[in-house]
């Protein structure tokens, strides 16, 4: 067995810290080459503290200045650096084999991409890439043959059963001619699956950021809130599947136990059940196709009792809408919807706009900016900013006439 050099993008958030507790399971599997982190840097130390990686990037000059002198106090020798440049080189080293994508939004997308680019063996839980980039990104994968692992854990138990030549290589082939009818992405439905519609205008940030079932970063856990979230996942299985809007289901299950399924043409469903632990996810994507112990409970089925699936109500959730809208849409819609959306969310956990605002910043920047087909990746990251201005502007705007 040979051992996995790793680098971790976004090592200090909920995706980072549990990567780092399932590779701490295993020192004769892994070693850590590299750490990332924004401006957590007390997080970040800790980590280094215990994996030693070679090396630690930051955000900026300050946050790397706070972090050298912070390791330089514990005999750390990690060489620290910071910025888009020094994430992509942490990325591409020739010694990196694998690289775990867990940077949140589009902030992480140029470092994954180059990752794939350079053949490594991509853990991608960093759903934004592929909604921003999502061909461009798989072209880049299909064309270096990198190992592309989902981590998101839906599409991890989507890719747990899906065949394993139509897996592996998605855009040889279609749903259709593998005899697959439909995939069923599971949604808990969130926080506010039950909660009087009428009462949304007052949902606090503390009440969107308590999830029933998974315990996630800030902005993730405001997107399932919203469903936000599965709209975006939506986007990242037409993308990682080659699968068409038409033939992706979203089926509520709040118990967030069946974490998705494929449903066949002779009528088999193929699930993957689990306990809501993304250490699971996270440890199948690091061995794979092995299996290694992922400090996970085993899932009790007398316990859990019963499962519910019901379908989403989109008049509730209008960030589900527009997201099947954007990917409908085509170009670089869905850059424009995943733009606007990080900057709302970011206004919300702010408190700057009310949770029923979130669809409404949106569905201004969808309808309002001039969406256009794109070529490249500097066109699409065009398209992002344009969506973030618009989305500042609107926001700044609603602010003033209040
Ligand atoms: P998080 O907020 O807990 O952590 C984000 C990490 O990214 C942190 O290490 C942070 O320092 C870093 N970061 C933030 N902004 C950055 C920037 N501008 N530049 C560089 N680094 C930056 O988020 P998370 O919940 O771990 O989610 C990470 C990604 O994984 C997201 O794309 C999310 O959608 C996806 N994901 C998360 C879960 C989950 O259970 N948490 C599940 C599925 C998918
Ligand atoms: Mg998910």
């Amino acid at each position: 067995m040979q051992q996995q050099i790793v680098t971790v993008l976004g090592a200090t958030g909920s995706i980072g810290t549990n990567t780092l507790d399932v590779i701490l399971r295993h020192p004769e599997r892994y070693q850590v080459y590299a750490l990332s982190a924004a401006t957590q840097i007390d997080k970040l130390i800790a980590a280094c503290e215990v994996h030693r990686p070679k090396h630690a990037v930051v955000l900026d000059e300050v946050n790397a200045e706070l972090l050298s002198q912070g390791l330089r106090l514990r005999g750390i020798e990690t060489h620290v650096s910071f910025g888009a440049q020094a994430l992509v080189d942490i990325s591409v080293a020739p010694e990196v084999t694998t690289v775990m994508a867990a940077i949140v939004g589009a902030a992480g997308m140029s470092a994954t991409l180059a990752a794939a680019k350079a053949s490594k063996r991509v853990l991608l839980a960093n759903k934004e890439t592929l909604v921003l980039a999502g061909q461009l990104f798989m072209d880049a994968a299909s064309h270096s043959g990198c190992v592309l692992l989902p981590i998101d854990s839906e599409h991890n138990a989507i890719f747990q059963a899906l065949p394993e030549s139509y897996r592996e290589k998605p855009y040889q082939s279609s749903l259709s001619e593998v005899g697959i009818e439909r995939i069923l992405l599971t949604a808990s439905g969130g926080p506010f699956r039950t909660r009087e519609i009428e009462t949304f205008s007052q949902i606090t940030v503390a009440e969107a950021v308590k999830h029933p079932n998974w315990s996630m970063g800030r902005k993730i856990s405001v997107d399932s809130a919203s469903m936000m979230n599965k709209g975006l996942e939506v986007i990242e299985a037409r993308w990682l599947f080659n699968a068409p809007a038409e033939q992706i289901q979203v089926v509520v299950h709040p118990q967030s136990v069946v974490h998705s399924m494929v449903q066949y043409r002779d009528g088999s469903v193929l699930a993957q059940l689990g306990s809501p632990d993304m250490r699971t996810p996270i440890a199948y994507g690091l061995a794979y196709p092995e299996r290694i112990d992922a400090g996970v409970k085993a899932l009790d089925l007398f316990a859990i009792g019963r499962l519910d699936f019901s379908p989403p109500d989109f008049a509730r959730f209008p960030c589900l809408g527009l997201a099947f809208a954007a990917l409908k849409e085509g170009g670089a819609a869905p850059a424009v919807l995943n733009a606007a959306n990080e900057i709302a969310v970011e206004a919300f956990l702010n408190e700057k706009i009310k949770f029923t605002e979130i669809p409404m910043v949106i569905e201004s920047a969808l309808s309002q900016l001039s969406i256009l087909p794109y070529q490249s990746i500097d066109e699409l990251l065009d398209a992002d900013s344009q969506s973030r201005a618009f989305a500042v502007q609107y926001i700044e705007r609603k602010l003033t006439s209040c």
